[in-house]
């Protein structure tokens, strides 16, 4: 049984950036790819604003409920590899096992048609009871991974698909275009916290009122 059955829409557009490189020398903002921080520098409220704010488990964080996430491919889709970069950025706390069949807890990634210059969606969440994503599916656009037009699409949409929903500025991956590409180190600290804890944990008294 589903909690819910929902259409979030997430989303990588192609940046301006090309555009702008006339008139630039360049445009990219140099992450840090160093990796997790200590568990005493998590940013909670960067925490909330990530994964609770969107309001999708009442105030408590949202995960799946396994830290090896299977992981259901269409054929023909290239690049997986680029996904291992949040088994990297978690120090092997998030792991994916490529499965051979749509699981009923996991991730599908599959080839489709998108609108014009989106590279990619991740939409249809469904949640369990207790508020953990039970599936995500990623539909990546005919031009996907295309180097000139997408880049890291599929590391960009398995971000949103294991619990980062809103768009970062700071340059890092889950910008609304990729950015340089690297998980910032807040975004990697923030992802390995909630897969550290149980679904469906209460932050409240971590967030300061306001964010
Ligand atoms: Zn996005």
């Amino acid at each position: 049984m589903w909690k819910q059955t929902e259409k979030f829409y997430y989303q990588l557009k192609k940046g301006w950036c090309l555009f702008f490189l006339i008139f630039l020398t360049g445009c990219t903002t140099e992450g840090d790819p160093s990796g997790p921080a200590p568990l005493g520098s998590i940013d909670f409220q960067l925490v909330n604003y990530l994964n609770v704010s969107p309001g999708f488990n009442n105030g408590k964080t949202v995960r799946f409920r396994n830290n090896t996430i299977q992981v259901f491919v269409e054929e023909g889709v290239e690049d997986l590899g680029q996904l291992t970069i949040w088994t990297v950025v978690s120090n092997g706390i998030i792991q994916f096992n490529f499965v051979n069949m749509v699981p009923s807890e996991g991730i599908i990634i599959r080839l489709g048609q998108t609108a014009p210059f989106v590279c990619a969606t991740t939409s249809m969440f469904r949640f369990g009871e207790d508020g953990s994503i039970r599936q995500a599916t990623i539909t990546l656009g005919p031009l996907y991974n295309n180097p000139s037009f997408c880049r890291n699409t599929i590391a960009h949409e398995v971000g949103h698909a294991i619990g980062i929903f809103p768009h970062t500025v700071d340059g890092g991956l889950m910008d609304f275009d990729g950015g340089n590409g690297q998980v910032t180190e807040p975004v990697a600290t923030a992802i390995t916290y909630i897969y550290s804890i149980p679904p469906s944990t209460d932050l409240t008294p971590l967030v300061r009122p306001g964010f």
